[in-house]
């Protein structure tokens, strides 16, 4: 009998992918069952597409936990982190008696924001561990909160200088992330609440490994503010990706134009699974695009002035007519030129893809890894969550992509400058720079993921640890 092991990801598609990634790593290349506990309240149409059952290796199981009325507890101005963290707290509460018609578990691994677990699996003897799928330096930062909670009396974003998180590239403010820019928020109190628990994990994976993030990983694993604060042993076991398969329609039609376009030709326009951006800014970006005479292929959703990240709880159900909110004519003008797909396209078979050359991401860290695991540099077009600092790494640190300026006292990045980093990272002498830095990285990533490599090893040194108990 092989170890049993449950998977427990929070709600939305960008916790969802990476622990169902893990979920398949460990069935396909590590010998564990797992039971993938599914949380259903506002599940959206393309986490049920992901998780049908079609799609998933033998040995790999779904449970869906009953749907939790949340209706009294949000509202439409619920901010997403307080909505995703009352909907995760809301679904746990049958946990227990879940796990335990389970049988015997080697161990449970959760999402961040899934830690009312930890108690839980105390009281059923059942080793609990956190994968933290954002970047090591994020973990870094988020294992240091507390402190600067304790120490700092003013709103982080006012402080004189940088954030100096130990032994890591300090964080400038305005790059902050949206939960801690107001201290006086839930949304804040809830991030807080979780980041203060992950001591109580057995482990911590990270979706990440040494050669992307060489600084923060050297920072966990040496520097002596880590060594002190209470926190489990850490496995860097990524980069996990998902690999897509071409399922629908329009899937199909944009494989085949892209094996029209010449190779590293085409720019991939995608903002996540929650990414909106303003009308003016929707605007100028169909008039950049336009203008920079590049192919193309874009997600393109609905904008929404109200909020940068939409579709976070919608992804896939927003079915809408780009013609109606994209400039007069555009779609006629860029025929042939440029794709438009609107709501979710297959954005790891694009990036897959050979004529593919650049993603204009919002870079959130699964959009970051798949970039860089196909070699693809990037424009980075942060909008919110932690984006602002992984697009800072990015540009800064890792030398894979470019960042717009927004123009100033308006808000919202022009035209003319989205032509000239549309050019630069297709066409530029930049650009070849950035895409060679990348290719490097997709090497370094396939050797890191292989048998004998050190997060293919990472994860067999813990895999064996429940092998062992399970004897
Ligand atoms: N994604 C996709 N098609 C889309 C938009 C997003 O397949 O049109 C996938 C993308 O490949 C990635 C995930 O959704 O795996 C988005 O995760 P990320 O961490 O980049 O951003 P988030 O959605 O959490 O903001």
């Amino acid at each position: 009998m092989k170890p049993h092991v449950a998977v427990l990801p929070s709600p939305g598609l960008g916790h969802v992918i990476p622990l169902l990634e893990l979920a398949k790593v460990l069935v396909v290349h590590h010998g564990v069952q797992v039971s993938f506990l599914n949380i259903t309240t506002e599940a959206s149409v393309a986490q049920n597409q992901l998780l049908h059952p079609h799609t998933l290796p033998p040995g790999l199981r779904v449970i869906d936990l009953p749907p939790a009325d949340i209706s009294t507890l949000v509202s439409e101005e619920t901010l997403v982190l307080t909505r995703l963290c009352i909907n995760a707290e809301e679904s746990l509460k049958p946990l227990k008696s879940v796990l335990m018609e389970l049988g015997k578990l080697q161990a449970l691994v959760i999402d961040l924001f899934c830690t009312q677990a930890f108690e839980i699996c105390n009281e059923l003897s059942i080793p609990t561990y956190t994968f933290f799928t954002p970047s090591i330096s994020f973990l870094a930062f988020s294992l240091y909160l507390p402190t600067l909670d304790r120490d700092v009396d003013c709103e982080f974003i006012d402080l004189p200088a940088p954030v100096q998180v130990p032994g890591c590239t300090p964080v400038r403010t305005d790059d902050l992330l949206d939960q801690v820019r107001n201290r006086k928020i839930d949304e804040y109190r809830w991030y807080l609440l979780h980041v203060n628990r992950l001591p109580m994990a057995a482990g911590i994976f990270l979706n990440s490994w040494e050669d992307l993030e060489p600084v923060s990983f050297k920072a966990i694993r040496e520097h002596p503010f880590y060594q002190k604060i209470p926190r489990p042993p850490v496995h860097p076991i990524g980069p996990l990706i998902k690999r897509d398969a071409a399922t629908t329609e329009s899937d199909v039609e944009c494989l085949a134009w892209l094996d029209e376009q010449p190779s590293n030709s085409v720019l991939f326009v995608g903002l996540g699974s929650g990414g909106t951006l303003t009308a003016a800014q929707l605007t100028e970006l169909a008039w950049g695009l336009e203008m920079s005479r590049q192919k193309f292929i874009v997600v393109a959703r609905k904008p929404s002035d109200a909020s940068a990240s939409a579709t976070f709880f919608n992804v896939g159900g927003d079915v809408n007519d780009p013609k109606s909110y994209l400039p007069e004519g555009f779609l006629e003008r860029t025929k042939g030129v440029g794709l438009v797909v609107p709501s979710w396209g297959p954005q790891e078979l694009v990036l897959r893809h050979p004529s593919t050359g650049a993603f204009l991401s919002h870079c959130g860290w699964n959009s970051t890894l798949e970039s860089i695991t196909h070699g693809i540099p990037m424009v980075a077009w942060p909008l919110y969550a932690e984006q602002r600092m992984n697009a800072t790494m990015l540009v800064e640190e890792v030398g894979v992509a470019v960042k717009p300026v927004v123009e100033p006292g308006k808000g919202v990045v022009a035209r003319e400058e989205i032509e000239r980093v549309v050019r630069m990272v297709l066409e530029g002498e930049e650009g070849k720079v950035m895409r060679r830095r990348a290719r490097e990285l997709k090497v370094k990533a396939e050797k890191t993921l292989n048998f004998g490599g050190s997060s293919y090893e990472s994860l067999s040194r813990v895999t064996k640890e429940w092998k062992a108990q399970h004897l």
